[in-house]
């Protein structure tokens, strides 16, 4: 059990913070004429009330992701996408212009770019040429100013999961907060950390509802912590930051966790016969272990590769300009009749 002290991590303005109190904090029921939202409605038939504001702490959704999870619902902060939720931890620990984190490239770009706007310094640590962490040299990297630690897993973007007493090690040695992305976790073979959050108060696990449930276009996205972290979450998060229309179909997606099942099934299928296919074409020089929806190969001339299958019209990503990365290009798994689209164009351009 590892308990370190939050609150001392907590930027002073944040702790001090009164969050702002809304309408609905106070009332939810009766005759509502407190929040100047409009009685006579919406300009078009409306089941869900829109005309009304949204609920602030969305307990329904968070019950269902906490019993979804094994967690509670005091565990469980939601976020429009995760990236609200990274925008929140910079918000909440670190001082613009003085405070720091630790990131470990090639990675996710949006911890960099939320450091960025918050005027926070970015310490990298690489992955080995293999994408693991290397623990020692993060514990190495930490100054006095370091609040965070970014680790992504499954990484992106290369697809892989990282070790986990690697992880374990970083979270047992470093006595500031350890973010572990877990955008791709329902696609791994390897367990979540959210098992670990009664054990260590200073772990932040993010989800997303953007890549297993299939609903980036809600965006939704989840940060689990200890209850004393999730309460700085809604204290700084915008009052109604989840809207009706998210909240509804949020819901709805754990009314039908069979088919979440199967589409996450039908992506492993896939993933395998993509991996299996790729490997097939001689200019492919290395298809990267994956344990996400999506594969990292090495292709001679990824440039031209990639810009060639644009004009074909099938677009994927090109990630040589990251370390380690060096003419590779990431695929999403997508239906068989993308992938096979997307092998047809291959083969026109070698
Ligand atoms: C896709 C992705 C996310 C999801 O972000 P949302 O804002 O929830 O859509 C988060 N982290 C990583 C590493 C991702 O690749």
């Amino acid at each position: 059990m590892k308990k370190i002290d939050v609150s001392a991590l907590v930027r002073e303005n944040i702790r001090d913070l009164k969050p702002y109190r809304s309408a609905r904090d106070d009332f939810d029921s009766g005759i509502l004429l407190d929040a100047n939202e409009n009685s006579f409605g919406a300009p078009f038939a409306d089941d869900l009330e829109l005309n009304r504001y949204p609920m602030p702490y969305q307990n329904e959704l968070r019950d269902k992701i906490a019993a979804f999870r094994g967690v509670d619902t005091e565990n469980v902060f939601v976020g429009v996408g995760s990236d609200e939720a990274i925008e929140l931890l910079f918000r909440i620990f670190c001082k613009p212009g003085k405070d720091r984190v630790i990131i470990n490239p090639p990675t996710y770009g949006m911890y960099k770019v939320s450091a960025a706007i918050n005027d926070v310094a970015v310490d990298e640590v690489l992955l080995t040429e293999n994408f693991q962490l290397q623990p020692d040299k993060i514990l190495e990297a930490v100054q006095p100013e370091t609040k965070m630690i970014f680790i992504c897993s499954p990484n992106n973007p290369t697809a892989n999961s990282l070790d986990i007493d690697d992880i374990m090690q970083v979270l047992n040695e470093f006595e500031g907060i350890v973010v572990i992305d877990e955008a791709y976790v329902d696609f791994s073979t390897q367990a979540s950390l959210v098992g670990n959050l009664t054990d260590y108060n200073n772990l932040v696990v993010l989800q997303t509802m953007s890549k297993s449930f299939g609903l980036a276009g809600i965006r939704l996205g989840i940060a689990l912590a200890d209850a004393e972290i999730i309460s700085y979450f809604l204290k700084v998060k915008a009052p109604y930051n989840i809207n009706k229309l998210t909240a509804q179909k949020a819901n709805q997606a754990f009314s039908n966790l069979d088919n979440l099942q199967k589409n996450i099934n039908a992506v492993l299928e896939e993933r395998e016969r993509v991996i299996s296919k790729l490997i097939t074409f001689p200019q492919v020089k290395r298809v990267y272990p994956t344990d996400a929806n999506f594969v990292l190969f090495r292709i001679d001339d990824a440039m031209e590769v990639y810009k060639k299958l644009a004009d074909e019209g099938v677009i994927i990503r090109y990630r040589g300009n990251e370390p380690h990365c060096e003419d590779c290009l990431r695929l999403t798994v997508g239906t068989s009749v993308e992938s096979d689209r997307f092998f047809a164009a291959l083969k026109n351009i070698q």
